[in-house]
């Protein structure tokens, strides 16, 4: 069963504020924020790390991102209630679920079947209804393409020609590229056809983007 206390609202709020003073703005984002409980995403073992500013093992060798890269990724996103939304690397589901948050579109698409299979399990159990799907999100999701927006939460060698394509006039591709070591968080719009704008923000360091346009 899942419950969500007094205790657990006033250690969200705490972490709301922590990300606020590293310089998160969006009021929409800092909302969806506290909405979310992020506990419901640890095993019962660990409830006690999920309001640190921290990432977190969710297994496969993979991470529940740090609340407030979660928050910066969606601030770039400038996420409306208009938008569909396409998130690959779907990994515990709390970033989906900080963007329905947001808008009630969202596609979200994991490589790693076993945790596919267990974020399919945490968005029942919350009641969310997002669009998931297992498979190679580094050639996105051209059957339900274009998206207003689209978020990568691994860390990508390249831009992905294919996601830029699957992106509507006006949409935009927040992802972080790099090397291993260390990924520059990009943000890339789609002004015209064949026109786009790529503007570069602060340094994250991700698990890696796998499959087709990621690392082989
Ligand atoms: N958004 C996640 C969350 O809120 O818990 C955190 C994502 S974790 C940092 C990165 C995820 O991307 C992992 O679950 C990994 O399996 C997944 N991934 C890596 N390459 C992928 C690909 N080509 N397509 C889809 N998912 C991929």
């Amino acid at each position: 069963m899942l419950i969500d206390s007094y205790r657990h609202k006033g250690m969200r709020k705490s972490l709301v504020r922590t990300v606020q003073e590293k310089g998160i703005k969006d009021e929409r984002v800092l909302q969806a924020l506290e909405q979310v409980p992020r506990h419901y995403f640890f095993d019962k073992a660990f409830l006690e790390q999920a309001y640190q500013d921290k990432a977190f093992p969710i297994g496969e060798g993979q991470t529940i991102s740090q609340p407030y890269t979660v928050a910066y990724q969606t601030e770039l996103l400038q996420v409306k209630p208009t938008d569909k939304v396409l998130e690959i690397g779907t990994g515990s589901g709390y970033q989906c679920s900080i963007l329905l948050q947001l808008t009630p579109t969202v596609f979200t698409i994991e490589y790693n079947e076993p945790l596919y299979h267990k974020a399919q399990k945490q968005f029942a159990l919350m009641g969310l209804k997002p669009q998931a799907f297992l498979g190679d999100g580094s050639e996105g999701l051209p059957q339900h393409a274009p998206f207003d927006k689209i978020l990568v939460t691994a860390g990508a060698p390249v831009i992905p020609k294919s996601l830029i394509t699957q992106l509507k006039i006006g949409g935009m591709l927040v992802i972080p590229v790099g090397d291993a070591a260390t990924q520059k968080m990009m943000r890339i719009t789609r002004v015209g056809e064949e026109e786009f704008t790529k503007e570069e923000f602060d340094n994250f360091k991700f698990v890696p983007l796998l499959g087709k346009q990621g690392w082989q």
